[in-house]
C-alpha cells in the first residue's frame, strides 16, 4: 500500500537547476533573484481594492514578515493586538516579539476565521491593530474588518501563510489591510525551504521593512558611493532570504497557477465523493468559503470519532494532520501567561479538537482522492459504531 503524506514538497529538475545557476555565481545574497521574486509575486498578485501596487519584500520566514510588520507600525509594549485564538502560533508569537498583549478572538464555524462580530468585543482603547488569519486558504471577510478597523483607527495585518492564490472580489489577500505576510515553508504553496514575503500597498512601509530586515543599514550595496561605507539608522535584524531560496522560489512561482489548480479540482473531487449525494457522510462540517485557496481539506467530525477516524487514515496509509492542534490560548505558554477560558472559543476548540485535515496537494497520484474519500467514510462509520456500542 502506498503511503500517501499529508504534503510533500513538488520539486522539478527546473528548480533545482535553477538553485544550481546561483552556486556557480558569485553572489548568494543581497541579489538580483530576491529583488526579481519581489517583483514577480507582485505581479501575481495584481493590484489592491483601489488598483494600488503592491510592494514585496523577501522574508527569512512568514514569521520573520509578521515580526517586521509589528515593528514597522510601532506597536509595542502597553499596546493590544486582536489575534485569531484559531490559528498557527506564529500569528501570535510575532505580536509577543514586540511586547504587544495578544487578545485573543473566536472563529467563525463554518470557516474558522475571525469575523467582525468576533473581534469588535474586544476592541479597548489600548488597542493598536487586528491580525488576522486566512484560516487553510480561505479569505476572511475583509471588507468588514477593514471597515471596523477605519472606524477605530486599527492597523490590520494579515497572516496569509496558506493563502497564495485566496482573492476577494478578485484583489489578493493581504493586501486588503496594512501588511500582508505569506510563508514559503515546504508543505505551502509555493516553497523557498524556508522563506517568507512581506507584502504592502504602502511604499514607505515597504521601504522601513527593507532596512528592519537588513540590520537597519540606510543603503543597499549599489547605493554606497564609498564601498563598505554605511550608517545605521533605526534598530535592525537579519531577516534576508538568500539568492538561493529566491531562485527556487521564482522557479515554483512559474508553476502556481498549476499548483492551485491541481489544489481547487482535489478539493472539490473530494467534497463530491464525500458530501451531498446519497452516500453523505453525516456529522462531517467542511470548511469552505469563496475565493479560498484550498491549502488543505478540513473536515470537522466531533471531538468523541476524531482521534479513531485519525488511527483508522493512518492505518491506511493516508496523512492526515490537524490544523490546528490547540487553540493558540490553550497552548501551555499562553495558557500560563494570559490564563484560558475555554467558553470564550467553542468554535475554536470545535476545530482544534474535533478537525481531520486531509492533503489535497499536487503530490496526489489521480486515485488518491476516490481512496481517501472511501477510507474516511470508513472510519466515520467505524466510529461512529463504536460510541454507539460504548452507550448501548
Ligand atoms: C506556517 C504558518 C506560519 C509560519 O510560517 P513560517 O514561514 O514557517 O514562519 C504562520 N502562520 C500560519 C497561518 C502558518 O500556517
Amino acid at each position: 500500500m502506498r503511503e500517501i503524506p499529508f504534503g510533500r514538497p513538488w520539486i522539478t529538475e527546473e528548480d533545482k537547476a535553477a538553485i544550481a545557476a546561483v552556486l556557480d555565481g558569485p553572489i548568494l545574497t543581497h541579489g538580483p533573484a530576491c529583488k526579481a521574486l519581489e517583483e514577480e509575486f507582485g505581479a501575481f498578485l495584481g493590484a489592491g481594492p483601489n488598483g494600488e501596487s503592491p510592494h514585496c519584500v523577501t522574508t527569512s520566514s512568514c514569521m520573520a514578515a509578521l515580526h517586521l510588520a509589528y515593528l514597522r507600525l510601532g506597536i509595542g509594549p502597553g499596546d493590544e493586538v486582536v489575534v485569531p485564538a484559531q490559528t498557527h502560533v506564529a500569528t501570535v508569537h510575532a505580536v509577543e516579539a514586540v511586547g504587544a498583549t495578544p487578545v485573543f478572538a473566536d472563529c467563525d464555524a463554518a470557516t474558522g476565521n475571525v469575523t467582525p462580530e468576533t473581534i469588535e468585543p474586544l476592541l479597548t482603547p489600548k488597542t493598536r491593530a487586528i491580525s488576522v488569519v486566512h484560516f487553510v486558504g480561505i479569505p476572511c471577510d475583509m471588507r468588514g474588518i477593514m471597515e471596523l478597523a477605519r472606524k477605530h483607527d486599527l492597523r490590520v495585518i494579515e497572516d496569509c501563510a496558506l493563502a497564495v492564490g485566496a482573492r476577494i472580489e478578485g484583489v489578493h489577500v493581504g493586501l486588503w489591510g496594512d501588511a500582508g505576510c505569506f510563508s514559503f515553508y515546504p508543505v505551502k504553496h509555493l516553497t523557498t525551504a524556508e522563506g517568507g514575503m512581506f507584502v504592502t500597498r504602502c511604499a514607505e512601509v515597504a521601504e522601513g521593512v527593507r532596512r528592519l530586515r537588513g540590520f537597519g543599514v540606510d543603503r543597499t550595496h549599489e547605493e554606497r558611493k564609498i564601498p563598505g561605507m554605511y550608517d545605521v539608522t533605526t534598530f535592525g535584524l537579519n531577516y534576508r532570504m538568500s539568492e538561493l531560496q529566491a531562485a527556487l522560489g521564482r522557479s515554483q512561482l512559474r508553476r502556481v497557477a498549476a499548483i492551485l489548480d491541481v489544489r481547487r479540482k482535489n478539493f472539490r473531487a473530494l467534497r463530491e465523493a464525500l458530501c451531498g449525494g446519497p452516500d453523505d457522510v453525516p456529522g462531517c462540517t467542511i470548511l469552505d468559503g469563496p475565493g479560498s485557496s484550498h491549502y488543505c481539506f478540513v473536515a470537522v467530525v466531533g471531538p468523541t470519532r476524531r482521534d479513531r477516524v485519525l488511527s483508522a487514515l493512518a492505518r491506511d496509509g493516508i496523512g492526515a494532520s490537524i490544523y490546528y492542534p490547540h487553540p493558540v490560548p490553550r497552548l501551555t505558554y499562553y495558557r500560563k501567561k494570559y490564563g484560558y477560558d475555554a467558553k470564550r472559543f467553542p468554535c475554536a476548540e470545535a476545530i482544534s479538537d474535533g478537525g481531520i485535515a486531509l492533503p489535497v496537494g499536487p503530490h496526489l497520484a489521480p486515485d488518491d482522492v476516490e481512496r481517501i474519500a472511501a477510507s474516511l467514510r470508513a472510519a466515520m462509520t467505524e466510529a461512529a459504531e463504536e460510541v454507539l456500542d460504548r452507550h448501548a
